[in-house]
């Protein structure tokens, strides 16, 4: 299968997910990530018309920048290191990973600096694996108004990733989870703080996602091919 071919697969099975569950296709933007993929592939996506890419590592992300002229979108969706901001700031429209105060502190800082705003959302483990980044489920409320007092972060919603399983039904309880989560923060009603961003869902359960509400879904495998 080609990247035209897969992308075109992926956002028929996103409407479709959408549709079931009642909600309008365009409210779910599909992140395609392309970790370990060369640039060429993030062009080839982009001809057939994806804009927003995802990608883990700022060193290979860095490489990228400089090597993709069209005028896509980078979200930065995994663990990231506060000594590693610096070399993206004002370069990506979303960080998805934001999970301590200290990385939102740099973010900020760094964001400040080219005078520009991040959007973030709050990463969540939910499932309390030892391997998995995310704040706790019980400290994020917390997290997320400390980053509400920093004036070039703008917190848009919550991120999570479940534990791996080979049937997409048994990750529906944590997207269930995280949307609880996030109907509870809104809530509070913290000034400046949306949480209209639910980022959940990958290549073997982003349908699950999308009937719990996800509004954006990162997929690599499914349109670029195994890693
Ligand atoms: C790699 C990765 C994905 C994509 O996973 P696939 O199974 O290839 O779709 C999504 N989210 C995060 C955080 C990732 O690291």
């Amino acid at each position: 299968m080609t990247i035209c071919g897969n992308l075109a697969r992926i956002n028929e099975r996103i409407r479709a997910a959408a549709e079931a569950a009642g909600r309008d296709p365009a409210s779910v933007r599909l992140v395609a990530v392309s970790k370990t993929r060369p640039a060429a592939d993030v062009i080839a996506a982009f001809g057939a018309g994806q804009t927003l890419f995802g990608e883990n590592y700022i060193q290979e992300l860095v490489t990228k920048l400089a090597e993709v002229h069209e005028s896509v979108q980078w979200h930065v969706i995994g663990h990231l290191q506060s000594n590693k901001v610096k070399y993206i700031a004002g370069q990506v429209a979303m960080i998805h990973s934001v999970d301590r105060i200290s990385l939102a502190q740099e973010i900020d800082r760094q964001w400040g600096r080219v005078g520009r705003s991040c959007d973030v959302l709050i990463q969540v483990n939910l499932s309390g694996e030892t391997t998995k980044s995310g704040t706790t489920e019980n400290a994020t409320v917390q997290l997320v108004r400390e980053c509400a007092l920093l004036p070039n972060l703008k917190v848009k919603g919550l991120m999570t990733m479940p534990p791996f399983f080979d049937d997409p039904e048994a990750a529906r309880p944590y997207f269930a989870e995280l949307r609880r989560l996030a109907e509870a923060i809104a809530a509070q009603q913290i000034a400046g703080v949306e949480m209209a961003e639910l980022s959940m869902g990958m290549s073997g359960d982003f349908e699950a996602a999308i009937q719990e509400g996800a509004t954006l879904v990162r997929v690599g495998t499914a349109i670029f091919g195994t890693r």
